[in-house]
């Protein structure tokens, strides 16, 4: 006997699309076959006709509980929270940031994380190791247990992002330490996740748009500007190319960006590029609106022609994942930096992602059912090192399935969203949103009610195959 059937809706699976029955065991699917042709007795059947079956979303890029740069000691929305709306918008899987902040090691890094989300996770999670600065020759020393250990993708930045007076710890990893530490992630067959931002052009700018007085918030892509990222994005991946590492450019944000990331691949490197539903859908433009800054996130939203790109680069290959870079705040704190200097970045994007990606992408841009899946969840799942016990309906794989109702149109209202006070995406228009969402066989998600548990979401250790790490297959 089974514990679920989910009966007759569009399946998404590697090998096609189709009416099909998905069969569930426990936390695992057993069985797909053709619509009504699953006879065994099911604890439930869930009739899913007219719906799409998709596996259930993987967020690669999100801050949670994470220290707010700036002044106070706020942070970033808890597990709880977040985990409980990313079910709501589809999500399964979240991955944040252990980070190893100076005067710590990454044992130390490691144990706060498990610490603030051990027990108050909806959601399964995971997390990146992040390494910020001057990276001291015992924390690389130690990577590689961490990385045998699950650990298997490590952050960093080539910037300090803001001005030196705004920064507090300094982020920006110079180059020679950047290919010291490409060396370690190629040799363990690991991933490096990259912030890439020339930081010497970066900081330039703060100075010159401070002297010209022309600090407004609405500035913010001539600081974090296309060129910047043109140039940084080149350097990494000469880096790259010495080191022979792979390499995750999170938050693509330019065309000159996607550019280079997709000259690289034609080469063969093992290059990926992630971009955000926020950037695909505002421009600079939406910076001059009252209260604009609601829609940064660092670097910055770039111009319409950048946009479109993105979106190319999503539905047409180039891109490799949509994430969120998701930073909850209140709307006070939100809109409370309102220069260049002082804007908070990040967005309260988890619930939304999978929904928007599925509206834009294939209701109104005609992307095809598995790339939708690919861009959402299994990309993500390959790169990051879940794959394929995450980001694919086949047997073997935990039920994290969603169902996807195409025939939804309506312009999104704040009783569709479950975390914090605002959103950017309240009023906007969308056809086909998530209706039900199961973790590991148990439905977490269904008639907009939460059924899931607080603490029944699970560590999840990662292992980036090196197939993923030699060259770019996804
Ligand atoms: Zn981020």
């Amino acid at each position: 006997m089974l514990d679920l059937i989910i009966r007759g809706g569009q399946v998404v699976t590697t090998w096609g699309v189709g009416d099909w029955d998905v069969g569930i065991q426990g936390e695992k699917i057993v069985s797909i076959a053709a619509a009504n042709s699953i006879t065994e007795e099911a604890g439930r059947i869930i009739d899913a006709t007219g719906k799409i079956v998709a596996p259930g979303g993987i967020e690669p890029h999100a801050h949670i509980a994470a220290p707010i740069m700036g002044p106070g000691n706020n942070t970033t929305a808890p597990p709880d929270q977040v985990s409980r709306a990313a079910l709501f918008g589809g999500t399964t899987t979240l991955l944040d940031f252990a980070i190893q902040w100076p005067g710590i090691d990454i044992n130390q890094a490691v144990q706060e994380r498990t610490n603030v989300w051990r027990g108050n996770s909806y959601a399964d999670y995971s997390h990146h190791l992040m390494l910020l600065g001057e990276i001291p020759s015992e924390i690389l020393g130690q990577l590689h247990e961490h990385i045998e250990d699950g650990f298997a993708t490590v952050k960093i930045f080539t910037t300090n992002i803001r001005p030196p007076s705004m920064t507090g710890e300094p982020r920006m990893v110079g180059m020679g330490h950047l290919h010291d530490l490409m060396e370690q992630i190629q040799r363990h067959s690991a991933m490096l996740l990259v912030h890439s931002e020339d930081d010497d052009m970066v900081q330039h700018m703060y100075r010159k748009l401070a002297a010209e007085e022309r600090t407004e918030w609405w500035n913010m892509h001539l600081v974090h500007s296309n060129e910047s990222e043109d140039v940084s994005f080149r350097r990494v991946l000469k880096v790259s190319e010495w080191t022979g590492s792979p390499v995750y450019f999170v938050h693509v944000s330019a065309m000159q960006g996607l550019a280079a990331i997709q000259e690289s691949r034609a080469k063969g490197m093992p290059v990926y590029g992630e971009t955000l539903h926020n950037y695909c859908c505002f421009n600079a433009d939406n910076y001059k609106e009252e209260n604009g800054m609601k829609y940064h996130t660092y670097p910055s939203l770039k111009s319409e022609e950048d946009r479109q790109a993105l979106w190319n680069g999503i539905v047409n290959g180039g891109l490799s994942t949509m994430a969120t870079d998701e930073y909850c705040t209140s709307w006070e704190m939100k809109i409370s930096g309102r220069t260049i200097s002082d804007v908070t970045g990040g967005h309260n994007g988890a619930e939304t992602r999978v929904g928007i990606t599925f509206s834009e992408g294939v209701s109104k841009r005609g992307m095809s059912l598995q790339r939708f899946v690919d861009v959402t969840s299994a990309n993500a799942a390959k790169i990051m090192g879940l794959y394929p016990r995450k980001g694919v309906i086949a047997p073997g794989s935990d039920a994290d399935i969603i169902l996807i109702d195409p025939s939804i149109k309506k312009r999104l209202a704040m009783g569709d969203f479950h975390i914090t006070d605002y959103s950017i995406w309240e009023d906007f228009e969308i056809e086909g949103w998530p209706v039900m969402t199961i973790l590991r066989g148990a439905v977490a998600v269904e008639d907009g009610e939460l059924k899931a548990t607080l603490g029944g979401g699970q560590f999840l250790r990662r292992k980036v195959d090196p197939a993923v790490a030699n060259k770019p297959v996804c």
